[in-house]
């Protein structure tokens, strides 16, 4: 159980370092006020601006704000003793499941099942968009 402990730490780690390095380089608020007021492109530094969380930065950061997330609730319930079980049936996850995503908190039926689920509210979503236009 202690090299799961420790791949967990290490990983959550890597990922709050990155996060980190991501926060400091990205600097988009500072960019109108360098370029000048009369700069031809100060329009569309505002643009960049207003969809700030739309660029592939914010979306990087996203992602590892998730894997950060769901690292330390692992370790909570490796803490716990529940770490290996599924939450949402309570089965065990597989070890080579595990061994690939030590982070995972669900089964391979349950993740399928909520992928499933997802992926048809996106459809219902995408067509109900359709119906009001
Ligand atoms: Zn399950």
């Amino acid at each position: 159980m202690d090299t799961i402990r420790q791949r967990l730490e290490h990983d959550l780690n890597t990922a709050i370092g990155r996060l980190r390095h991501l926060g400091g380089a990205v600097t988009v608020e500072e960019l109108p006020g360098a370029m000048g007021i009369n700069s031809p492109f100060a329009d569309e530094v505002d643009g960049i601006q207003a969809s700030e969380c739309q660029d592939i930065g914010c979306a990087i950061r996203e992602l590892l704000a998730g894997r950060v997330n769901r690292l330390s609730a692992a370790l909570d319930r490796l803490d716990k003793g529940e770490y290996g079980t599924c939450v949402e049936c309570g089965e065990a996850i597989s070890p080579a499941r595990l061994h690939v995503m030590p982070e995972v908190q669900t089964c391979v039926r349950c993740q399928d099942r909520i992928e499933r689920f997802e992926r048809q509210s996106g459809r219902k979503a995408i067509a109900s968009q359709f119906d009001e236009s």
